[in-house]
């Protein structure tokens, strides 16, 4: 099965998850996250090489959730906690796991509140396409 992947995240979730971010604390909107087998960090070539290509979050889970998301027909949008600059970027060094832990542990319940919010904002009827995307393609199960 081969479905569109031009546009990997769900426009109207997006627009839900951006509204729900805490006006003291404005969410990012935009960018292009490079996805890469992990754990692990980068080296610093690949940071230098991933500011290159223009690339500006770096993850390791986006591929496949968006991928398994959209052959579901569900609606999926990334939000990121962004935990330190990549290695050799910006001046800065590259990090340790117990400073990206910490760094997490620290946003943590800002992160789960704004989920919160965009679960509570999320509208029960979709105007998007997500949920379209298999019409017309007949698949070996059936989907809830
Ligand atoms: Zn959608």
């Amino acid at each position: 099965m081969h479905l569109s992947f031009a546009d990997p995240y769900c426009p109207q979730l997006r627009s839900v998850a951006l509204g729900a971010a805490d006006p003291a604390e404005p969410a990012h909107d935009g960018g292009t996250m490079v996805v890469v087998e992990g754990p692990r960090f980068s080296t610093r070539a690949e940071s230098q090489w991933y500011v290159s290509a223009g690339w500006s979050l770096i993850n390791m889970t986006g591929h496949p959730e968006a991928v398994l998301a959209r052959e579901l027909a569900l609606c999926y949008t990334p939000i990121a906690l962004v935990t330190d600059y990549d290695a050799g970027i910006g001046g800065h060094e590259s990090v340790d796991q117990a400073e990206v832990f910490r760094v997490f542990a620290k946003n943590v319940d800002k992160l789960r509140d704004l989920i919160g919010r965009a679960v509570a904002q999320a509208p029960a009827d979709r105007t998007c396409g997500c949920g379209s995307v298999l019409d017309g393609i007949d698949l070996p199960f059936v989907l809830p």
